[in-house]
C-alpha cells in the first residue's frame, strides 16, 4: 500500500503577525512546529502500514524550514519525505495550496492520500476536499477510524455529529483524519540517528507536472485576505465594589435600571 500524508508547519505560538500588505502571516523568526491535526493523519497511516505493510511519504508544501516537521514524520516512522518549496509558491490560498499538492503527488504511485481536518493557522479544513477534485478521486472528511481495507477499496468510520456511518471509497483516494482518533506516536531519536541517506526529495514548482507560475503561489490565488485586525473592545465596563449585600443590591438595581430584571 503506497501511502502519502500530507503535514503543513505552522506557528507554534499565537503571538503571530500579518503582513499588512499580502495578508500572509509574518512566519520569519517564529517557532514553528507540526500542524497538530497532522498527527493523527500521520499516526492512522503508520498503524495501517503496520496492518497491511507498505510505504508512507510525507509531503509537505513550505519553505525550506518546513524540513524540520518532515524529520520529525520520519522519526516516527515515515519512510521518505517530500519538500515542495519554491518563492513561486508563497502567498497560497486553498486553491493554490491544494493545486501545488495535487501536482506533487500526481505521477507517484499512490492508494491513500492523508490528511489532518484542518490546520491551526488557515483552519479553513478545505485543502484536502480541493486536492481531492484536483487528483479526481473521492474524498471523505472527519474519518475517525479505517475498518477495513483491501486492494481495491478502504471503509472508513465518519463522525458527522449526529450519527455515524462507514462509508467505502475506491482506491485511490483522500482520507481527511479527525482530531483525537488515535494517540500519536512520539519521533524516534534512534531512528533519526540510524538515517543514512537524506530522506528529504525537494522540490520546485518546475519540477511538477504543471510548471506554469500562474497556477501557483499569490498568483494562482483567487483569495486576497484583505484585512486582519483585533476587534475593537467596545464593551463598557463597571465595577462594583462593597459587601456581598451591597453588590447585591447595586447589581439588582442596575439590572432593573436596564430593564433585565422584571418585577413580580
Ligand atoms: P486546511 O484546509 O485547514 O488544512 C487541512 C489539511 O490539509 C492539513 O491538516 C494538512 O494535512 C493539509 N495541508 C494544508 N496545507 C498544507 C501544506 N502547505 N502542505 C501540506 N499539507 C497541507 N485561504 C483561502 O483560500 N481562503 C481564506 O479565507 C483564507 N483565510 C486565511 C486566514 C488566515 C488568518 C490565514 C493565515 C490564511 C488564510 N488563508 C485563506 C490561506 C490558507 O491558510 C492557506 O492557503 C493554506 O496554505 C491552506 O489552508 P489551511 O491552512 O486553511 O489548510
Amino acid at each position: 500500500m503506497e501511502l502519502i500524508v500530507c503535514v503543513k508547519q505552522v506557528p507554534g505560538t499565537t503571538q503571530v503577525e500579518m503582513d499588512p500588505v499580502t495578508g500572509t502571516l509574518k512566519r520569519d523568526g517564529v517557532s514553528s512546529k507540526m500542524n497538530p491535526y497532522d498527527l493523527f493523519a500521520l499516526e492512522a497511516a503508520l498503524t495501517l502500514r503496520e496492518r497491511c505493510g507498505g510505504h508512507i511519504t510525507a509531503l509537505t508544501m513550505g519553505p525550506p524550514q518546513a524540513k524540520s516537521i518532515l524529520l520529525e514524520a520520519v522519526s516516527m516512522g515515515a519512510d521518505s519525505a517530500v519538500l515542495l518549496s519554491d518563492r513561486k509558491l508563497g502567498g497560497a490560498d486553498v486553491l493554490a495550496t491544494a493545486y501545488a499538492l495535487s501536482q506533487a503527488v500526481k505521477g507517484r504511485k499512490w492508494d491513500i492520500l492523508f490528511c489532518g481536518k484542518q490546520t491551526t493557522d488557515g483552519d479553513t479544513a478545505q485543502v484536502g476536499a480541493e486536492t481531492a477534485e484536483f487528483l479526481g478521486v473521492p474524498h471523505v472528511s472527519n474519518v475517525t477510524a479505517i475498518e477495513d481495507i483491501a486492494e481495491d477499496h478502504v471503509d472508513v468510520r465518519v463522525d458527522l455529529d449526529t450519527h455515524v456511518m462507514v462509508q467505502r471509497l475506491p482506491l485511490p483516494c483522500v482520507l481527511c483524519m479527525d482530531r483525537d482518533v488515535n494517540t500519536p506516536r512520539l519521533p524516534s531519536w534512534k531512528r533519526r540517528r540510524e538515517l543514512t541517506e537524506e530522506p528529504i526529495e525537494v522540490l520546485s514548482v518546475a519540477d511538477l507536472p504543471d510548471p506554469d507560475p500562474k497556477r501557483y503561489g499569490l498568483n494562482g490565488s483567487p483569495t486576497k485576505v484583505e484585512r486582519i485586525f483585533q476587534p475593537e473592545k467596545a464593551a463598557q465596563r463597571q465595577m462594583i465594589y462593597g459587601s456581598a449585600e451591597e453588590t447585591a443590591a447595586a447589581l439588582t438595581a442596575l439590572l432593573a435600571e436596564k430593564k433585565f430584571l422584571q418585577e413580580v
